[in-house]
């Protein structure tokens, strides 16, 4: 039986995109070949990058204004360090918001002065700062827009002249926002995008080559740019699947589609939680992510039962991050609302039962 599978990432994926993915390990479109043995630099695998880099530009609305799209390796992790060896040549404003902004924190500082503008840490994260006010004189400002974590998402993004460069891992695809305010997202791709293995970047080229220090190639976006990301051997399976759930996002009505589902998703959830004596939830309302729903069990005593009623309804992934505790619904592009409805069902025959 297919689970209904709440994890946070590398997670679910849409079921059409597993049936095509495995076919082309077999015999890619009939060429005898699989996407596996095939060459980066083949025809058939050029077209595969290029289509995917067209299509993520597509689907953001940023096609012909001045941006470009990488896959790249490494993962997000590697975005944190890449953002600061490319833009910090001095200074740099970040909000902290949770585990991954604290890290591309830490990573920047090798690179220069890191002002925090903001932190939620006090209250462990569980909401999003709102005032708060970047230096002139900084590079840039950066931040996470969904913290996959604590549950919480930014919603209203701050207005400034620097080049503004965000964390989007989980939740790039899944709502609409004007994305050309923004001048550098990267997302790594194992949420909303594809499997693990790659990460997108989309960046406006005007914002690079205002660094003093030499970057290594590899490092450098310049270079991954004029090598039409393929400066190295792309991770080719990983573009390929991630390129298979682009068409899909596509072809099921774009990101105002998903993000129509995904409020659907998330008001089912957060009724239940609200409603339900048993639970509380852990994000403060107004920053609650649709993406990731943390909450907890008012009473731990109920845990056990709890526990076996979700893993026996084959339900997956549902434990929180161990820095919330309790419990963690991640509810990607990819969820159905069936599968979130379930949950809510187990939510109240455990009131019914208590
Ligand atoms: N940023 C966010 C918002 C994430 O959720 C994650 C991973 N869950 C990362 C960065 C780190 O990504 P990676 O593991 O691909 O380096």
């Amino acid at each position: 039986m297919k689970k209904h599978n709440f994890s946070a990432g590398p997670c679910i994926l849409p079921q059409e995109v597993f049936q095509e993915a495995s076919q082309a390990i077999l015999d890619y479109n009939n060429s005898g070949l699989s996407i596996l043995e095939i060459s980066h630099r083949s025809p058939a695998f050029v077209a595969v990058m290029e289509e995917a880099r067209s299509l993520a530009l597509e689907l953001l609305g940023l096609k012909d204004k001045g941006y470009k799209a990488l896959f790249l390796q490494g993962g997000a992790s590697t975005q944190f360090l890449m953002v600061a060896y490319n833009l910090l040549e001095k200074k740099a404003a970040y909000l902290n918001t949770g585990t991954w902004s604290s890290k591309a924190i830490k990573e920047a500082k090798l690179f220069g002065e890191v002002v925090e503008v903001a932190s939620s840490k006090d209250e462990n994260f569980n909401y999003i700062p709102k005032s708060f006010t970047i230096p002139e004189d900084a590079d840039y400002f950066h931040c996470t827009s969904n913290n996959t974590i604590f549950g919480t998402q930014i919603k209203k993004f701050p207005s400034t002249a620097k080049p503004l460069i965000c964390d989007m891992s989980s939740d790039i695809f899944s709502r609409e926002l004007d994305f050309s305010k923004f001048d550098l997202i990267y997302a790594g791709a194992q949420k909303n995008m594809g499997p693990a293995g790659t990460t997108l970047v989309v960046l406006k080229e005007e914002i690079l080559g205002k660094v003093s220090r030499e970057i290594p190639s590899m490092m450098d976006y310049q270079v991954h740019i004029g090598k039409d990301s393929m400066f190295n051997t792309p991770a080719v399976y990983a573009v390929y699947v991630s390129l298979l759930t682009l068409r899909w996002i596509k072809a099921n009505g774009g990101i105002k589609a998903m993000e129509e589902r995904n409020e659907q998703k998330a008001d089912l959830i957060y009724n239940e939680i609200d409603r339900n004596p048993l639970f509380k939830g852990f994000a403060r309302k107004e920053d609650r992510s649709p993406m990731n729903a943390t909450f907890n069990l008012v009473d731990e005593g109920h845990k056990e039962i709890f526990d076996k009623m979700w893993k026996d309804a084959g339900v997956n992934g549902l434990n929180g991050h161990r820095s919330v505790g309790g419990y963690r619904a991640s509810m990607y592009n990819a969820m159905p609302v069936e599968s979130v409805q379930v949950v809510v069902d187990l939510m109240q025959e455990l009131e019914n039962k208590a």
